[in-house]
């Protein structure tokens, strides 16, 4: 589990369709009241782009995306 890696969602883009919540099974997301928010940024996979590959509105990017120290996903899909 990673603090130097996690999803940050584009609200403005953001369809509120579910495809994040379905894919990741780390608990990183939650609708609150019909609102995608990343509630567990710590349970998100060092290097993982699963829920950014499956979105559609193109609403998701990583802290972390451009840091040389972040290695590749190691969390079993296949989003690499
Ligand atoms: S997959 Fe993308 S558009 Fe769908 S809820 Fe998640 S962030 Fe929003
Ligand atoms: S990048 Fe992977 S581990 Fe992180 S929230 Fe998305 S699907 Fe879950």
């Amino acid at each position: 589990m990673s603090k130097n890696w996690y999803p940050i969602l584009n609200y403005e883009a953001c369809t509120v369709c579910g495809a994040c919540i379905k894919k990741c099974s780390h608990g990183v997301f939650a609708d609150k009241g019909g609102m995608m928010v990343v509630v567990n940024p710590v349970g998100c996979v060092e290097g993982c782009h699963g829920c950014q590959k499956l979105c559609p509105a193109g609403a998701i990017s990583y802290f972390g995306e451009n840091d040389p120290k972040v290695t590749p996903s190691g969390c079993g899909c296949d989003c690499k």
